[in-house]
């Protein structure tokens, strides 16, 4: 556990009492990827791009066609927020540079809060000679028609939890146990008392659902996510161009504590070692999506991650990469397609959504699926 991050939230607790969850996952997960050492075999999980050079190549592709899509526009900004280790935008580039157009119309800005995480997304990009702009926040991003990935973005934004209480939600808060030397849940106060009208969530915050539920019941809400996806909703309609969220968590609403920490890819309970472990939530991808549409833009799926990929040729692009590969580089990017797209590994947990101005055609991938 970091130490400074425990005697700051004791300190916290000590002066305002219990701490919403919200606030301390925002702490904690700041305070985890400003250590930088997260990603791969030897952090504590892995990610797509980390997994194959494929998820980045196809993505790269994807940008292309919808790039052709906007209409072709002499500059786009191609963006992506929460990049990690750069390893996607690496292997972004290298697939664009296949469309020239497109590479040289290409602004590429990153949004990131970890400075540690930005010194290696600059190393991972130097080789591709593009220039790179920073951002700490999605708003802050130029004016002008925008591309923006965005994988295992959302999972990381803090999360609000709210436990049904005898009459109604209650926030789920953090406080310092002092027998057990640990944090610890606890109750705290009502939805009225926060002055938050839950019920404009629709179920299971909606009177009659709310009724249906026992007590104790957990239901989380992802205000920053929802901010995010309502933002950026309006800047596609104002401005044009396409968000993709690749993400994982049910494609429905429904209740249920997802909150989980990952440490040396093993699970932990989540508030035990607060900072020095990955903790994420399931995306909500139905609320998402409901709120760029509240604000006008078109939302797409979600679609799971092993249909979007295999529909847009993850398969046959490892295949044509396995012609000059020695059998174990084969052997790699076999496994590494499979657990992107099997059902049993990351193809259906995994889900992938497309968030556009109202006037673009469905992006590749999103075809078939059922606009608003
Ligand atoms: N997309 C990468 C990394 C996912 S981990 C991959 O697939 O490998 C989450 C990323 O989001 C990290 O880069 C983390 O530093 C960044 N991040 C987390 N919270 C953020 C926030 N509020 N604003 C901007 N970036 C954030």
């Amino acid at each position: 556990m970091s130490d400074a991050l425990i005697a700051q939230l004791r300190q916290q607790i000590a002066q305002q009492g219990p701490i919403p969850l919200e606030s301390v996952m925002g702490q904690a997960v700041q305070a985890y990827y400003a250590q930088g050492t997260a990603f791969g075999r030897d952090g504590d999980f892995i990610t797509a791009p980390e997994i194959s050079q494929t998820f980045g190549e196809i993505l790269g592709l994807w940008a292309a066609v919808v790039w052709q899509g906007m209409g072709m526009p002499g500059e786009v900004i191609l963006a992506e927020a929460g990049p990690g280790r750069g390893t996607l935008m690496a292997d972004v580039l290298r697939a664009a540079a296949a469309v020239p157009p497109f590479a040289q119309a290409i602004r590429v800005h990153l949004v990131e809060t970890s400075p540690s995480l930005r010194a290696a997304q600059k190393k991972a990009l130097a080789p591709s000679g593009v220039a790179v702009c920073w951002h700490d926040r999605c708003d802050s991003l130029p004016d002008g028609p925008l591309i923006l990935l965005g994988n295992e973005f959302i999972d990381a934004l803090p999360i609000e939890q709210w436990e049904r209480g005898p009459e109604g939600w209650h926030l789920r808060c953090v406080d310092w146990d002092d027998s057990a030397q640990g944090f610890c849940f606890v109750r705290g106060p009502s939805a009225d008392q926060v002055g938050r009208d839950l019920a404009r969530f629709g179920a299971p915050f909606d009177p009659a659902s709310t009724k249906a539920l026992p007590a104790g019941t957990i239901a989380e809400l992802c205000p920053q996510g929802l901010a995010f996806a309502e933002q950026m909703g309006r800047r596609l309609v104002a401005q044009g161009g396409a968000a993709l969220l690749i993400d994982y968590g049910p494609a429905e609403s429904a209740p249920g504590d997802s909150l989980q920490a990952l440490k040396g890819h093993k699970y932990f309970p989540p508030l035990e070692e607060l900072g020095s472990v990955d903790l994420t939530a399931h995306v909500d991808f139905a609320r998402l999506c409901q709120a760029a549409r509240g604000v006008g833009a078109q939302a797409r799926g979600p679609v799971t991650q092993g249909r979007f990929l295999s529909g847009l040729g993850i398969e046959a692009r490892a295949k044509l990469l396995m012609r000059k590969a020695t059998p174990a580089q084969a052997l790699e990017l076999n496994r590494g397609v499979h657990r992107l797209i099997n059902s049993s590994e990351m193809g259906t947990l995994f889900k992938v959504i497309a968030l556009t101005d109202p006037i673009c055609p469905p992006p590749p991938g999103f075809e078939a699926s059922v606009a608003p």
